[in-house]
């Protein structure tokens, strides 16, 4: 596999004055610990930024790190070396937690192109805290018969219950929903991957137009399934007697 080359700066070792590259943890010529600098999670693993992860390479390196960043190996060290020790194991966490998990490193590659995804939550303060501005969810238009007829089983169902009674038919059409909105979910898991390999393709071969296009419906799906799992709670809820 081709590494893309991303600007690289060099640093030169505070102990033994050697050259080093920017992303370099451990100096490569006497060993030492290098300072943390700011870098994103490929950076930091040494990975290619890529959609698509060995994620059993990941986690060899994320144990290879965790004992190497270990706080008690620096017990004796500068407190300068003891303050890096404790970064990088605080960034290391954060990196393995974000990357190993496919669709928080989807939504964290596309962070990095600068896409910030809609905050799909439903409740109107969790929003404000997390977007800074209210923003209307919008319905994916292949969903939005679905939808309305959706909306109307919801509310049978709310006026039954109020009423002290079931209503089996409601029920039965609100389970069929559920089903169905779990068949579209691992769809779009098939799309997604689809998407990755498409981007990660495009990448190697320097086709920043095909790797935009990828990214414009990763995000596009990501959305129909955030908007898609908010429907599934609103069924699950009523279904729950
Ligand atoms: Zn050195």
């Amino acid at each position: 596999m081709t590494i893309v080359a991303e600007p690289s700066k060099k640093i030169v070792c505070w102990s033994c004055g050697g050259d080093n590259d920017a992303d370099t943890q451990f100096c490569a010529n006497c060993g030492k610990l290098q300072p943390y600098t700011p870098t994103d999670y490929f950076a930091f693993f040494g990975l290619p930024r890529r959609f698509q992860l060995d994620t059993a390479a990941l986690e060899k390196q994320f144990y290879r790190l965790s004992r190497k960043f270990h706080p008690d190996l620096y017990a004796r060290a500068s407190a300068e070396e003891q303050r890096w020790s404790l970064e990088k194991s605080s960034v290391l966490n954060d990196a393995w937690r974000t990357l190993r998990d496919p669709l928080a490193r989807t939504e964290y590659m596309l962070g990095l192109a600068g896409i910030r995804l809609e905050v799909q939550s439903r409740d109107a303060s969790d929003r404000a805290v997390e977007n800074g501005t209210a923003k209307q969810q919008v319905v994916p238009p292949d969903l939005l018969e679905e939808v309305f007829e959706l909306n109307m089983q919801l509310e049978e169902m709310r006026m039954a219950k109020a009423s002290g009674s079931d209503d089996p038919e409601t029920r039965g059409s609100l389970e069929a929903a559920r089903q169905n909105f779990d068949a579209q979910l691992k769809a779009s898991e098939q799309d997604l991957h689809r998407l990755w390999s498409e981007w990660d393709a495009a990448a190697e071969a320097d086709d920043g137009s095909t790797q935009q296009a990828a990214q414009q419906r990763m995000v596009d799906l990501l959305n129909r399934r955030s908007y898609i799992r908010n429907l599934m709670r609103d069924v699950e809820a009523a279904l729950k007697s």
